[in-house]
């Protein structure tokens, strides 16, 4: 699979770019405020929350950073007027935080201002090896003054349980992943093996130290070790969410929503969809393999 996956990659900017949107179109909500709108009204009728995240362009520039702060704001203005039960997720690098640490903090202070105006959550999401050591040093900045925020850790990551025990001084709202980017042997975790252990490893460790948990995965052997887990501490319901993917695996989402458990999932948007989807595909082109499989067989 793995050289099947290098070539699919290697294909994308042959395939013509409304194909592309065909196949993304049941990971991304669509480009507009009104698509995601539209998107989170059907799963919050489906008895399932969500995640709003804008699709942002690498930035390069001050002014890029602002506009990406603007629409942050503008999603959370949406939220509210709609009444959608929806939160927003933020990448930091979007906010500045390659060009200038303080700048990038001033551009998150000013949304969590605005989504503690209108008593929304906001998750900094966690993006490659490079932003964790400053992504965790801004959320701790900035968690003392809005409490309505998380962080995520990535079980891949071999500092991560180091990390989980620095931030739980902080009782912080967690989401648990696998990671996402393609990161070194001496920093991360390679197998699957490896990577479920450890996520395992530190959601008993975040469970037992009675922090709130994002459960986000879409792989059984992890939903049900989370569900063991769950099951024998006796936890309520209100201790834990799981989260999910737009698109990946509804039939793994309509189970857990029949059994009672807070479901959310994660919706981006926006109009730099194919930027967000080629790159992401660059970065890890074992995802590139899900959308193959997407290609040919519609309903997996
Ligand atoms: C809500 C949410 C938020 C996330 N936030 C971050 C973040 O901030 N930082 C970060 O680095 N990573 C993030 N991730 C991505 C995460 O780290 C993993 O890369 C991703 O979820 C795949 O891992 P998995 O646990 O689902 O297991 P996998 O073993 O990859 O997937 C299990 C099964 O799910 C299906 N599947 C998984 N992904 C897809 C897909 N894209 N398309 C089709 N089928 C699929 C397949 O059937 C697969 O066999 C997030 C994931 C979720 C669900």
């Amino acid at each position: 699979m793995r050289l099947l996956n290098r070539l699919v990659v290697a294909a994308i900017p042959a395939v013509p770019k409304p194909v592309v949107r065909y196949f993304a179109g049941r990971y991304i909500a669509g480009e507009t405020v009104q698509d995601a709108v539209n998107t989170v009204r059907a799963l919050n009728a489906e008895g399932v929350c969500a995640t709003l995240d804008v699709l942002g362009e690498d930035i390069t520039s001050r002014d890029e950073a602002v506009a990406s702060r603007e629409q942050s704001n503008q999603v959370l203005h949406t939220i509210a007027r709609e009444k959608l039960d929806s939160n927003l997720s933020i990448k930091l690098t979007s906010l500045g935080l390659k060009l200038d640490k303080n700048f990038c903090t001033e551009n998150v202070r000013e949304i969590l201002r605005v989504a503690a105006g209108h008593n929304i959550f906001v998750r900094f999401d966690m993006e490659d090896s490079t932003c964790t050591t400053d992504t965790i040093a801004i959320f701790r900045t900035l968690h003392r003054d809005f409490p309505s925020t998380g962080i995520v850790l990535q079980a891949y990551m071999r500092r991560s349980e180091d990390d989980v025990l620095g931030l739980l001084e902080d009782r912080p709202n967690f989401r648990l992943c696998k990671g996402i980017y393609k990161e070194k042997k001496e920093i991360a975790f390679q197998t699957r093996e490896e990577v479920q252990q450890n996520f395992i490893r530190l959601l008993e460790l975040i469970l037992k130290r009675n922090a709130y948990v994002g459960i986000a995965t879409h792989d059984t052997v992890l939903v049900d070790a989370a569900c063991g887990f769950i099951r024998t501490m006796g936890l309520r319901k209100d201790r834990f969410e799981f989260q999910m993917l737009l698109g990946v695996r509804p039939e793994l989402r309509k189970r857990l929503v029949r059994d009672g458990h807070r479901v959310r999932l994660y919706v981006p948007f926006g109009e730099h969809w194919y930027g967000y989807s080629t790159r992401r595909f660059k970065e890890n082109p074992e995802v590139a393999g899900y959308v193959f499989k997407a290609l040919f067989v519609r309903n997996s």
